[in-house]
């Protein structure tokens, strides 16, 4: 996987079609028994790969589906969470996590985030809970925290605010599956964990889909019941207002392949991380690691001083053939979508990283020549 080519042309950002190589032949047995058996909704894979995702997190119950943002929208649906209700989420985040809430009418309720980790800081959650209820017109229910770019949030610190609060937890692995806090693969953190298999993310698929974790088998029930049309024992007994929101067999069978060299990939992306870090520490500020935590380095973002020396590294980057990406240019309270249901709030760390912030390439099939070529082009 780090065999140097001697390459010298553009480096990718991400690299699906080396992964593809990669992995080929179990793929495509994979998709070969789907294309057989034909049973491309809710097929054997399905099952096979839900058990697979829990034992890899530890957890009681996996339900596979449509795709990280419906995974959320299952969970909030099966807490009746709507109208009149305030969800807490990071500002720095993608905008599916803000999105959710909104579309089943509830308010999401943007919080700050650590400006060195990224993640969602309890400080603040805390203020949010503290300002809305001072406001009186929500109804506090429930946090949403992010994994963001591959490291756990501080779970700990928001299982002590929700508890006290009486505010169902959620966590959005979407970006995160792979990582772990205090020993232990994330997935578990939460009453439910989703995650997304977009392409880009650690564990991808080649369409969408996501998958929820609980070790509430209620639950777990319920969301299965929610992914089908809120279908009851039979598939002609509606129980309640679903959706569609199965996972595709193809997609299964494709995860399915991709599981088997995960850790490899994991212990990979964390080989890049540590040499990024030693050679671009004093360049830039490297990231902050959460402590007693194991990322899955869906991105590793760097912090340049403003976004004019951002600006100046990134055009030095692309003269040398190197990409990089802005996660995120506009924290999610400013968007033009967001504002009008914003209360105004200051969030000074999210919007300060999202001028500041660039990522570089980090995923498993980079070579150590490549990996040298991206620090010395940050280096200058
Ligand atoms: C990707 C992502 C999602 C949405 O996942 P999809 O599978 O694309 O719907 C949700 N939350 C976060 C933090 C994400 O990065």
């Amino acid at each position: 996987m780090t065999a140097d080519t001697g390459h010298t042309g553009p480096i990718a950002f991400l690299d699906l079609a080396a992964q593809q190589r990669r992995i080929g032949p179990a793929l495509r047995q994979r998709i070969d028994t789907v294309l057989e058996h034909c049973r491309f909704v809710m097929g054997p894979e399905v099952q096979e790969l839900e058990d697979r995702l829990a034992a890899f997190a530890g957890a009681k119950a996996c339900v596979g589906v449509s795709s990280g943002t419906d995974a959320l929208q299952i969970v909030m649906m099966a807490e009746n969470i709507g109208p009149g209700d305030a969800v807490f989420l990071p500002a720095f985040t993608y905008t599916a996590t803000a999105e959710v809430p909104l579309v089943l009418g509830a308010t999401p309720v943007f919080v700050d985030v650590d400006p060195l980790t990224f993640q969602i800081d309890p400080q603040s959650l805390r203020q949010r809970i503290a300002d809305v209820r001072r406001a009186g017109t929500l109804t506090p229910r429930a946090v949403t925290g992010v994994d963001l770019f591959g490291q756990p949030a501080p779970w700990d610190e928001l299982r002590a605010i929700a508890e006290e609060e009486k505010l169902f937890l959620l966590d959005d692995c979407a970006q995160s599956f792979g990582g772990s806090y205090h020993g232990r693969k994330l997935g578990r953190e939460a009453t439910a964990t989703t995650l997304s298999f977009f392409p880009s993310k650690p564990l991808g698929g080649y369409g969408d889909g996501g998958a929820i974790l609980t070790d509430d088998e209620e639950r777990a029930e319920l969301y299965r019941s929610l992914r089908t049309h809120g279908e009851g024992k039979t598939r002609y007994e509606v129980l309640r207002t679903g959706m569609n929101g199965r996972l595709d067999t193809l997609q299964a069978a494709v995860l399915l392949a991709k599981l088997d060299g995960f850790e490899e990939e994991l212990a990979r992306r964390e080989e890049i991380a540590r040499a990024y870090d030693a050679g671009l520490a004093g360049a830039v500020t490297i990231p902050g690691r959460v402590p007693d935590s194991a990322s899955a380095w869906a991105v590793y973002a760097v912090l340049l001083r403003d976004e004019a020396e951002r600006g100046t590294v990134q055009d030095r980057l692309k003269s040398h053939g190197v990409p990089s990406a802005i996660y995120y240019p506009m924290p999610l309270h400013r968007q033009p979508a967001y504002r009008p249901h914003h209360d105004g709030a200051a969030l000074p760390v999210s919007e300060d990283l999202s001028t500041r912030i660039m990522a570089l390439p980090i995923h498993p099939e980079l070579t150590d020549t490549e990996v040298a070529r991206v620090i010395a082009a940050v280096r200058g």
